[in-house]
């Protein structure tokens, strides 16, 4: 079984695909990761990240190592771990860009079926990301387009960070402006034939687990 699980930043995708895979013993796959592994090894490579074909041409050569295992997030480009290093500032604010070099999102998009196809035989993955109804594996045997309203969003963002990290200003700051560069990725988050929205703005974790798992064994 293949659960795709679209949605924007901060809708609690992650903690949701991570929780639904636990439950269900899914493998999970966050492909958000894989783009920020790319907008990571670009920018160590030193590349100009509006050079379309160079960018193209590290995502094509670099190498991904990706747990898939919900409880252990662990990723590796090029045999370095990046697990920390892709949730940086300096990633969130670069990866839309990458994100919308078609030839990456190609590259990307082909590794990502084969992932998928490699879970089929342990039972399926839960798959979190933004196109991957639409796109990705528009045969998933459940979709969901997950939501919830702008406060929300910053709630949860500010519960993931220290203390006294962000002003409520910057955050809010951040969000926006997340939402629009991501803008154009949006065209690739329609919502798919057959997808269930969750609205997830007055539930907690636990709440939208529960409904998904019960979805899926309807
Ligand atoms: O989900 P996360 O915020 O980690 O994703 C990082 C970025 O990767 C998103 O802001 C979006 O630009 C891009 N992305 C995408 N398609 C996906 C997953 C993520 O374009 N399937």
């Amino acid at each position: 079984m293949i659960i795709a699980v679209d949605g924007p930043s901060g809708s609690g995708k992650s903690s949701t695909a991570r929780g639904v895979a636990t439950r269900l013993g899914l493998q999970y796959l966050d492909t958000g990761a894989m783009y920020r592994a790319v907008t990571w090894s670009a920018l160590e490579h030193g590349l100009d990240l509006d050079d379309l074909a160079a960018v193209a041409e590290r995502a094509r050569a670099v190498q991904l190592s990706i747990s898939t295992d919900p409880q252990r997030a662990q990723f590796a480009a090029d045999g370095v771990d990046v697990t920390e290093a892709i949730r940086d500032p300096r990633i969130s604010s670069s990866v839309s860009k990458i994100a919308t070099n078609l030839d990456v999102r190609a590259e990307l998009i082909r590794r990502q079926r084969e992932l998928i196809e490699a879970s089929q035989p342990t039972g399926g993955a839960v798959v979190e990301g933004r196109d991957i109804a639409t796109v990705v594996w528009p045969h998933a045997e459940l979709k969901l387009l997950l939501t919830a309203d702008q406060e929300a969003r910053m709630a949860r963002r500010k519960a993931e960070l220290a203390e006294g990290a962000v002003t409520a200003d910057q955050l809010r700051d951040q969000i926006v402006r997340r939402d629009a560069d991501d803008s154009t990725v949006s065209q690739f988050q329609v919502a798919s034939d057959g997808a269930v929205e969750i609205d997830s703005t007055r539930l907690t974790l636990e709440e939208v687990i529960d409904v998904i798992c019960r979805l899926a064994k309807e």
